[in-house]
Formats: C-alpha cells, structure tokens, sequence
C-alpha cells in the first residue's frame, strides 16, 4: 500500500466517498468536513502541491480546476457560490502532502479566512 494517504485513495486501497472521476483527476468527500459541502479534487498521480501539478503536467493544472468546476456545478454549488482553497506547506495548514482542492460550499463564508 502506497504510504501516500490521497495515492492510497486514488488506488482504492482506502475507501473515499467519490463524487467524480476522470482519468486524471479524482473528487471525493473530506472526512472532516468544514461547510455543508467540502469534496476533495486530487490528481491521480502524486504531485505534492500545485506548483508540482502544474510542473508535472500529468493531470495538469487546467484538468484539475475542469474537475474543480464541474464538481461545484455537479454538488449545485454554482449558482450561491464557492470556495476553492489549497494548502501549500504545513505552515499554511497543508496536513496531507498530495495536491488537493477543498471546494468548500453550502454556507456563508467569511473572508478573510485567517
Ligand atoms: P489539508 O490540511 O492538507 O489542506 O487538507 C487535508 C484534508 O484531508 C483535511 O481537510 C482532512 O479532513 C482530509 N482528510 C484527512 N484524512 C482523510 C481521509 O482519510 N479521507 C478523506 N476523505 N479526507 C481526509
Ligand atoms: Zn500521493
């Protein structure tokens, strides 16, 4: 088993609540989720954060914000409104060190986030 949490997921190896797949990206529900609505858009190969994915150019960084709005638009996000957040560096609250998207919906969010 990958030793990679999001590599394991992306594998199957850990289950994940997946809410849309293409063959480079993967979406699934956080496990601790901070608003009514809170998926997780990854790319399938291990990138450890943005700059890496756009580096990379497996899934490519356009792939994965495709994934990032027709995630938002499938969950009904679009029309109220969303956030998209990604964490680079444990000093910016990174905690898993494969790329993600937080698309974050279904309430009223405050800015700045702190
Ligand atoms: P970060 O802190 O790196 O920006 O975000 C990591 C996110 O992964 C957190 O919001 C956390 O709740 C979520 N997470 C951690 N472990 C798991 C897990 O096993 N499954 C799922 N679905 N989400 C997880
Ligand atoms: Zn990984």
């Amino acid at each position: 088993m990958s030793d990679c949490l999001f590599c394991a997921i992306a594998a199957g190896e850990i289950p994940a609540d997946v809410v849309y797949e293409t063959e480079t990206t993967m979406a699934f529900r956080d496990v601790n989720p901070q608003a009514p609505t809170h998926i997780l858009v990854i790319p399938r190969t291990h990138q450890e954060n943005v700059a890496e994915v756009v580096q990379a150019g497996n899934a490519s960084a356009g792939e994965l914000m495709a994934t990032v709005t027709a995630v938002a638009k499938a969950a009904g996000l679009d029309t109220h409104g969303y956030r998209i957040v990604s964490n680079t560096g444990a000093s910016a609250g990174q905690s898993v060190f494969h790329c993600h998207i937080h698309v974050l919906g279904g309430r009223t969010m405050q800015w700045p986030p702190g």
